[in-house]
C-alpha cells in the first residue's frame, strides 16, 4: 500500500511540465524554431564565467577535502563568506552560525516550513505565488491561506492581509522579485505587513515569522533596490539560493539565514536543522559550498533578460494585452483575454504558443510567460501572440 497523499502528488503533474514536455515533442515534430516555447524557468544566460574558473581551480586542490561531507550546516568558510557579504550588502549583523546550506530555496522553504508546523498552525502567502508553497505548507503539517491578488499592482492589499491573520499564523511567505509577476514589494507595502505582524504578534503573544524566500533578489532592472526585509521587520527568515543569480539551478545550493535578532533563533535553528534532518539531508553539495563561498559578491549579467522583458511588455501592451510591468526576475503574469487563462492557453498552444495559464498561481485570469528564453525566439513568436489576442477580441 502506498501513501494517497504522496501518490496524489506525484502522480500529478505539473502543467508546467506537462507544458515544457509538449514543447519538445511538438519541437521534435514541426522543428524546434516553430514552437514558442514560455513555460519554464530555467535561466538562459549561463553561469559567469569566475563560476567556471573557481570549480577548475577547486579541482587542482585537496580531492578528499572537496569531495568529503561537509558538516550538515555547511562548511564554515563558506557560512562565513555568505554571512559577511550579507553583513556588508544590508547592513545587518550576520554570522556563519546564522547561515545553513540546503540544496537549493526548495528544501530551505520546506526545512523552515516543517520548523513552524504545530498543531492547527497556518501559513500565509499572497497571490500571486509560486505554487509550491501550496504542496510544502501543505506537506509540512500547515492549513494554507491565500491573500486574494490585488491585481492592478500586484503589491499586498494591507486590509486584506490583516483579516488573514489568526491566532494559528505562524509565518507568511513573501516572494520578491516574484514569480510569476516579476513585481518587487515597495518598502511601503512591506512596512504596512510588518506593522500589522507586529500589532498582531503582541495581540496571540507569539512570533509570526516572516519566511522571505529570495532566489530572485539579485534580477532587478532600472536600478531598483530590494528592500532586505530582516531590515524592516524582525522575525525575518531568508531562504534563497544560487539557482537563478548564478544560473546553477541543477547544481543545487541555497541556504535558510536567520538573523541573530530573530526571536527564538536558537531554538528556530536547531528546528530547522532537525526538520532538514528528517527529511534526509546529509549536507548541500560540498563542491557548489566551496564555489558560492568564492562567487558570492558577483552579480548576475540581466542585460538579455532586461532585453527580452522591454521588447515582450512593448509588443504584448501594443496587441492589446494588459500587463503590469515586470521589475525584476524573468516572469510576465498576463491578463488573459476573455478572462480564462485556461482556455487561452489553449488556444496559444494550437498557434505553438505555450503559456502557463495562471490557476497554480492563485490567479486563474492570468497566464505566465518565462521570459528567460531567447530573444530570437520573442521575435518569432510575436505574430502567434498578435493572432491569439484575436481570437478573444
Ligand atoms: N522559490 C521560487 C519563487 C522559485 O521560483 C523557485 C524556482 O523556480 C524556487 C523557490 C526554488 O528554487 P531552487 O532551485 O533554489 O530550489
Amino acid at each position: 500500500m502506498v501513501s494517497q497523499e504522496m501518490y496524489r502528488l506525484g502522480a500529478n503533474r505539473s502543467c508546467i511540465r506537462d507544458l515544457f514536455e509538449y514543447g519538445l515533442k511538438k519541437a521534435a515534430e514541426i522543428g524546434k524554431e516553430n514552437v514558442y516555447d514560455y513555460s519554464l524557468g530555467n535561466p538562459s544566460v549561463p553561469a559567469p564565467e569566475q563560476v567556471n574558473e573557481t570549480i577548475r581551480d577547486l579541482s587542482l586542490g585537496d580531492s578528499l577535502a572537496l569531495h568529503g561531507y561537509t558538516p550538515a550546516p555547511g562548511a564554515m568558510d563558506a557560512r562565513e563568506a555568505v554571512a559577511q557579504d550579507l553583513t556588508a550588502r544590508f547592513g545587518m549583523p550576520i554570522a556563519g552560525a546564522d547561515i545553513f546550506f540546503h540544496c537549493g530555496a526548495a528544501p530551505a522553504l520546506v526545512s523552515v516550513l516543517r520548523a513552524l508546523a504545530v498543531d492547527g498552525s497556518e501559513v500565509i502567502t499572497p497571490a500571486p505565488f509560486f505554487p509550491e508553497y501550496r504542496v510544502f505548507s501543505e506537506g509540512a503539517g500547515h492549513k494554507f491561506v491565500v491573500i486574494p491578488a490585488e491585481e492592478k499592482t500586484f503589491q499586498i492589499d494591507p486590509e486584506a492581509f490583516r483579516s488573514a491573520v489568526n491566532e494559528h499564523t505562524q509565518a507568511i511567505i513573501l516572494n520578491s522579485p516574484n514569480n510569476p509577476s516579476g513585481v518587487v514589494y515597495s518598502e511601503e507595502t512591506l512596512k504596512a505587513i510588518a506593522a500589522i505582524l507586529e500589532e498582531k504578534e503582541a495581540e496571540y503573544g507569539h512570533p509570526i515569522y516572516i519566511i522571505a524566500d529570495e532566489p530572485y533578489r539579485e534580477l532587478v532592472y532600472e536600478g531598483l533596490k530590494v528592500p532586505f526585509i530582516p531590515n524592516l521587520y524582525r522575525n525575518t527568515v531568508v531562504c534563497y539560493s544560487w539557482s537563478k543569480s548564478l544560473s546553477l539551478p541543477g547544481e543545487r545550493i541555497g541556504y535558510v539565514c536567520i538573523p541573530q535578532q530573530t526571536e527564538d533563533h536558537d531554538a528556530l535553528f536547531a528546528a530547522m536543522a532537525g526538520a532538514a534532518r528528517a527529511a534526509g539531508h546529509v549536507c548541500a553539495p560540498s563542491l557548489q559550498q566551496q564555489i558560492v563561498r568564492h562567487c558570492v559578491g558577483i552579480m548576475p549579467n540581466i542585460e538579455a533578460y532586461d532585453r527580452n522583458r522591454k521588447l515582450l511588455y512593448e509588443k504584448l501592451t501594443e496587441y492589446g494585452y494588459s500587463c503590469v510591468k515586470p521589475q525584476g526576475a524573468f516572469y510576465m503574469f498576463v491578463k488573459a483575454p476573455g478572462g480564462d487563462a485556461k482556455a487561452f492557453s489553449d488556444a496559444a498552444k494550437e498557434l505553438n504558443l505555450l503559456v502557463v495559464p495562471g490557476a497554480d498561481f492563485g490567479c486563474p485570469g492570468f497566464f505566465r510567460l518565462s521570459t528567460c528564453v531567447s530573444y530570437d525566439m520573442i521575435v518569432r513568436s510575436l505574430p502567434a501572440f498578435e493572432q491569439a489576442i484575436r481570437k478573444f477580441c
